[in-house]
C-alpha cells in the first residue's frame, strides 16, 4: 500500500465526525470534464452569467442549448471508486457530511443519502423555478424547447426556470452555506478530495475547519492553495488512494 493511504487511514481511524469536501477532481475520474481547467469548456465558451440569463431570452435559450448538449454526458457518467469510498465512509458513520462543489449528483448516485450531501454550487440534473423554487425535470424542458424553440415558464407561477446550479454572479444558496458552516464547525477532520481550493466562498470551508481545531487532509493531483495549512497532503488520484485507505481501516 502507498504511504499516503496508510497515513490517511490513520487520520480516518481516529476521526469521529469527519467531513468530506469534494471538487471537480473526484468527478474527472468519472470522465466529467473540469470546466475550469485548461482546455475545459469555459476556456472555449464564455459562461453565461446570472444577470445575462435573467435579462435576455437569447441568453436563456443559449444556456439551455448548452445544457441539452451535455445531457448525454450527464446520463452516461457513473460514480467511480473515489465516490464509492466516500459513500462507504458515510455508511460507517465516519463521515457526517459531504460538502461538494460539484453539480453532477454522483455522490447521491453512489449511495450517500441526500440529506448528507451539501451542494454549494447546486445540481445540474434538474431545474428549478427562480421565483417559487418548484422543481422541473430536464426532459420536460427539453421536450417543450424542441416543440416551441424556447424553454417553458414555471407551470406553477410563470417564473423563469433554470438548471438548479449556481451560476457566475448568482448568490450562494443560503441553506446550503449554513449547513456547510455548521458541519464544518462540528467536524474533527476535513478531507478535501479533488479541489484546488481556489473558488471562494466554497474554498473557505477547509480553512474554517482547521481554525476550529479539526485536522485537514488534502488529496489532489496538483498542489492546492491550502497545502501549507494541511496536516496531510497527497498528490495522487483519489480513486487509487482513498479506497486503499478505507480498506485499511
Ligand atoms: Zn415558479
Amino acid at each position: 500500500m502507498e504511504d499516503g493511504s496508510r497515513a490517511l487511514a490513520e487520520l480516518l481511524r481516529v476521526a469521529r465526525r469527519a467531513v468530506v469536501f469534494t471538487g471537480a477532481g473526484i468527478s474527472t475520474e468519472s470522465g466529467i470534464p473540469d470546466f475550469r481547467s485548461q482546455g475545459g469548456i469555459w476556456t472555449k465558451m464564455m459562461p453565461i452569467d446570472f444577470d445575462a440569463f435573467l435579462a435576455s431570452p437569447d441568453a436563456r435559450r443559449e444556456s439551455w442549448r448548452r445544457r441539452f448538449e451535455m445531457e448525454g454526458t450527464w446520463r452516461a457518467v457513473r460514480p467511480n471508486a473515489g465516490h464509492d469510498a466516500v459513500a462507504e465512509l458515510v455508511r460507517r458513520g465516519t463521515v457526517t457530511h459531504v460538502i461538494t462543489q460539484n453539480i453532477d449528483n454522483l455522490h447521491q448516485d453512489s449511495g450517500v443519502p441526500e440529506d448528507r450531501v451539501i451542494e454549494l454550487h447546486g445540481n445540474t440534473r434538474y431545474a428549478k423555478c427562480l421565483t417559487c423554487g418548484a422543481r422541473a425535470e430536464i426532459e420536460d424542458i427539453r421536450t417543450h424547447f424542441e416543440a416551441h424553440g424556447e424553454p417553458p415558464d414555471c407551470k406553477f407561477c410563470g417564473g423563469i426556470v433554470k438548471t438548479a446550479t449556481i451560476s457566475f454572479g448568482q448568490a450562494m444558496p443560503e441553506k446550503e452555506m449554513d449547513l456547510a458552516h455548521r458541519a464544518t464547525l462540528a467536524c474533527d477532520l476535513m478531507l478535501v478530495l479533488g479541489s484546488s481550493l481556489v473558488v471562494y466562498p466554497a474554498a473557505g470551508f477547509p480553512l474554517l475547519a482547521k481554525r476550529g481545531g479539526a485536522r485537514l487532509a488534502i488529496v489532489n493531483r496538483e498542489e492546492t492553495e491550502q497545502d501549507r495549512f494541511a496536516d496531510q497532503v497527497i498528490h495522487a488520484s483519489i480513486g487509487s488512494v482513498l479506497p486503499a485507505a478505507v480498506a485499511a481501516l
